[in-house]
């Protein structure tokens, strides 16, 4: 009896497998045509400072509708995109139309932008984001590049190279989702980061579990020892950012400020702040 249950069980996860697989196949067909096709546009997300709660600038984010399918989550797509080669394609345009947005907004705002562990070893992405800066005359310190932990897992000699190229280009290199991957504390003292960013899983259980302000009182104090700012994502209510502010994180970022934004939206945030700066 137990082996027939096992054989079921099988079946089951054959049967699973298969059609995982087929989805993965027609996803990585239809991302072929996707950035011809103009099925992706970014989406953009406020930063504000804690101190004075004012939007200091936003994380792009990338959105794929897809014409059959609908919305898919870059969670999903993304990996995709990086096993079948096409992130060198698809990293580039994001940067490029993060640029672009840039262009149109004051000084004063920046943009970070998601760069994916294998987009990094792409050996011309110093010479892509300097084109992008040019082609849109952006200063590089108006652009931030955010990594995860997981870029060390590669060839980490390398990567440090290149972010060390990217930061002449005055561009600011963010520690995504610290905390929650492969620890790379060992590449703090590089001088390669100019921020960390709290993962969110921190962030929302603050109030139910103390041992994660525990945790983001020694990544702030971390952070600190190294002349790093510290950014907590996904706060989403008034006590998650009170709670935020008093640890002395320096930047805000989530659904309390604010969902990704269309570009337009985006844009009509930027105008309030100018406006309100012109009054102020
Ligand atoms: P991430 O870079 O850590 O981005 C933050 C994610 O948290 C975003 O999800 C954002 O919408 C979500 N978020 C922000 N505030 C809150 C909040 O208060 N509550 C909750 N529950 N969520 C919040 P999204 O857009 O689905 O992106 C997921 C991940 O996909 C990103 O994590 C990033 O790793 C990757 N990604 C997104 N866009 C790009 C891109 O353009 N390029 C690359 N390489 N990766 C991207
Ligand atoms: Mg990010
Ligand atoms: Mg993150
Ligand atoms: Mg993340």
């Amino acid at each position: 009896q137990a082996k027939d249950a096992g054989r079921g069980v099988a079946r089951y996860f054959s049967s699973e497998l298969q059609s995982e697989q087929e989805d993965r196949v027609r996803l990585e067909t239809d991302l072929r045509q996707a950035i011809t096709a103009q099925q992706f546009h970014l989406v953009f997300q406020p930063l504000v400072s804690a101190k004075s709660q004012k939007l200091i600038g936003f994380e792009a984010l990338i959105r794929w509708n897809h014409p059959q399918r609908g919305f898919i989550p870059p969670n999903v797509f993304i990996p995709v995109a990086e096993e079948n080669g096409l992130m060198p394609q698809l990293g580039n345009w994001i940067i490029d139309e993060a640029c672009r947005a840039l262009a149109t907004w004051p000084e004063a705002v920046t943009v970070a932008v998601n760069i994916s562990p294998k987009q990094i070893l792409v050996p011309a992405l110093p010479n892509v984001v300097s084109e992008a800066l040019a082609r849109h005359k952006i200063p590089g310190n108006r652009l931030e590049l955010e990594v995860t932990e997981g870029v060390f897992l590669g060839d980490s000699g390398k990567t440090v190279d290149v972010l060390g190229r990217l930061r002449a280009l005055g561009v600011g290199i963010a520690l995504d989702d610290f905390g929650t991957g492969y620890s790379s504390i060992g590449y703090l003292n590089k001088a390669i980061f100019h921020k960390l960013k709290i993962d969110g899983s921190f962030v929302r259980d603050c109030g139910s579990r103390p041992e994660n302000v525990a945790i983001i009182k020694s990544i702030v104090q971390l952070a600190k020892s190294f002349r790093m700012s510290v950014t907590a994502e996904g706060v989403e209510t008034a006590e998650d950012f009170e709670r935020m502010r008093e640890l002395g994180c320096d930047t805000i970022q989530g659904y309390l400020f604010g969902k990704p934004l269309s570009y337009e939206r985006a844009n009509q945030m930027v105008v309030g702040l100018g406006a309100k700066r012109m009054a102020g």
